[in-house]
């Protein structure tokens, strides 16, 4: 049965709940779901509940947007179990604190830019959420009659290089890989288009994000062709890493996208979860 190794929950910046993203994976036809919430793991505990009633396994994983030289890579954490909080786990504190401040300087910003939006707009879009962004942020904004869409929110205000933007404190990707192998994970990095490379750069830029600790890159995933899917996993086969795959699934806040079909035409394979698993360094 087919897979999907990136999807979100309420837990951060997806729209449905941990217990509806398993049983849209279960509607789906999957065998195995990982949860891959920004900086939370919280909705682990309750993925595996309903997985466990409905026949789905589910992978612990986090995503975290971490810093590699000037660059910024988005990087999914898998097998990191919330019954054993390890190293890596003791940075997502830190992460939350972080995104609760930069937060706070967004309304801040916005406010200044003329629209009157309240931590209290925010949390009504985060109910449930242990980490809150920038995409509930922008759903305020929609609400509030500012801007039609998220999109629109992040092109005028959110977005790096807008107005309302503003950093947050992020770990390195060397940091975040190290931790990730210490606590019986593998670090894979997402969407691996958004690294921000040229085509002819690919090659060179996985070596060296393999060089700096990274096991696997994300190839199958929901917006490349299948040319570019097939290209990105005979990469990584031949770097000896792993080549996974998944949606990245946020319900509402990117509606085009479905639990493991992506657009339509996804389909990961479970060999990957099995090279996954194979890849760990306990
Ligand atoms: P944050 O983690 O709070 O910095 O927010 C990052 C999240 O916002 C990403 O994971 C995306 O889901 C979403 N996002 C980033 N850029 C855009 C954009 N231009 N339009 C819509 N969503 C975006
Ligand atoms: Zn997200
Ligand atoms: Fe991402
Ligand atoms: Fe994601």
């Amino acid at each position: 049965m087919p897979v999907d190794l990136h999807t979100h929950s309420s837990i951060s910046d997806g729209s449905e709940t941990p217990s509806t993203v398993v049983a849209l994976a279960a509607e789906a036809g999957l065998g195995a779901i990982a949860l891959t919430d920004h900086d939370s793991l919280a909705g682990v505990s309750e993925a595996r509940a309903v997985g466990m009633e409905l026949g789905v396994e589910v992978v612990s994983g986090v995503e975290l947007s971490v810093d590699w030289g000037d660059r910024q890579v988005h990087v999914l954490a898998y097998f990191v179990e919330p019954e054993e909080p390890g190293p890596l786990q003791q940075r997502l504190g830190f992460l939350r604190r972080g995104r609760a401040e930069r937060n706070a300087a967004i309304i801040r910003a916005l406010s200044e830019q003329g629209i009157s939006i309240t931590a209290e707009d925010v949390a009504a879009e985060a109910v449930g959420a242990e980490s809150v962004g920038r995409p509930h942020i922008a759903a305020a904004l929609v609400r509030l009659g500012e801007v039609s869409t998220v999109a629109e929110a992040f092109a005028r205000y959110l977005a790096r290089g807008r107005p309302a933007y503003r950093p947050r404190p992020r770990l390195d990707l060397e940091e975040a890989a190290a931790l990730t192998w210490s606590e019986g994970g593998v670090p894979v990095v997402a969407h691996p288009h958004t690294v921000g490379v040229s085509a002819a750069e690919y090659d060179a830029a996985f070596r060296g994000l393999v060089d700096a600790g990274i096991g696997g890159f994300e190839c199958f995933y929901a917006e490349y062709t299948p040319e570019v899917r097939q290209r990105l996993a005979e990469l990584a086969t031949s770097l000896g890493v792993v080549a996974t795959g998944g949606s990245d699934f946020h319900g509402s806040y990117k509606p085009e996208i479905e639990v493991g079909v992506g657009r339509g035409d996804l389909l990961v394979p479970d060999r990957c979860l099995e090279d996954l698993e194979l890849a760990r360094r306990t």
